[in-house]
């Protein structure tokens, strides 16, 4: 198996990204998936939310968050006056499908790591949701752990990034879900203050 970092250094639009990213076949994800769930939203957000990878609806449709914690993002993206089409962009930490949704390990998200820089390189976000542990482990803290860390922004070069609890996690744990909107109320905020002042909400106006 082949695990040379592939070179994506020189796309600049992610239409020309696409193809080459779903051509990987850098780790043994790719080996048992349908196939690569590349990400899909708006170009131009300046917003995006990363997942950990795709589950079964995801790797049969070839779409980001389109299951039960899909449709839960979508809610949670209208509650915020954001939408995939309009203004956000979704993407996975692994674009592979792990067997029976086991959280990835730690040499396939390093494999699939220059997909998801390339793709953070052309978009060029002012602010990444990490939607739970893998999200925050693999690009912030591998010993972090969701409970103690969502909620609190990082800072690294021009980009903010906010930890909160991936959709299923709410999903499985209703009562975080007033935490979850806690998180999402401060990253409202943080885009009216670095993107757009008029931003509209309708549920925290
Ligand atoms: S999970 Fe990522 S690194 Fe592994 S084969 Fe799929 S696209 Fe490539």
């Amino acid at each position: 198996m082949n695990h040379l970092t592939p070179g994506l250094g020189h796309y600049t639009n992610l239409d020309e990204l696409r193809p080459a990213v779903e051509q990987c076949h850098q780790c043994r994800l790719r080996d048992t998936a349908h196939g690569v769930v590349f990400g899909e939203g708006n170009p131009a957000a300046r917003i995006v939310f990363i997942g950990e990878g795709p589950g079964a609806e995801e790797d049969r449709l070839l779409r980001p968050f389109v299951g039960r914690a899909g449709r839960l993002l979508d809610q949670m993206l209208a509650a915020m006056g954001l939408d995939r089409e309009r203004n956000a962009y979704i993407l996975n930490i692994v674009k592979c499908r792990p067997p029976g949704n086991r959280t990835p390990a730690e040499d396939e998200r390093s494999a699939c790591l220059p997909n998801l820089d390339a793709q953070l390189r052309i978009l060029a976000p002012a602010i990444v949701v990490l939607l739970g542990s893998t999200a925050v482990q693999t690009l912030v803290d591998p010993a972090a752990r969701i409970t103690k860390v969502r909620g609190q922004w990082v800072q690294q070069g021009a980009r903010w990034m906010m930890p909160t609890y991936h959709p299923a996690a709410l999903l499985r744990n209703p009562g975080w879900k007033r935490d979850a909107w806690d998180d999402l109320k401060r990253i409202i905020d943080k885009y009216r203050e670095l993107v757009d002042p008029a931003h509209y909400s309708p549920h925290y106006p």
